[in-house]
């Protein structure tokens, strides 16, 4: 798994988190913060996303089993 790699797992689920409208006001969500989180040694990546239009927040998790913490760092660092 190439960073490339991971970028491309990542944007993917910006555009499932984008394609999700909120189901308070129907607004966009954006992506706060994107972080691992191992549940019964899976890793899932957790996004918490916050509506652009009413503040509504939503965490969204994808399962995630070949991102590592260092990986998911450096993918970040590239993104930001
Ligand atoms: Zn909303």
């Amino acid at each position: 798994m190439t960073i490339k790699d991971i970028m491309k797992y990542i944007e993917s689920e910006f555009s499932v988190i984008n394609d999700t409208p909120c189901e308070i006001c129907g607004g966009d969500y954006i992506a706060e913060d994107l972080k691992i989180n191992v549940v019964d040694g899976v890793p899932y990546d957790i996004c918490d996303c916050i509506c652009s239009n009413c503040g509504y927040e939503k965490t969204f998790e994808f399962c995630a089993p070949f991102i590592d913490e260092n990986s998911l760092k450096k993918a970040k660092n590239i993104l930001n």
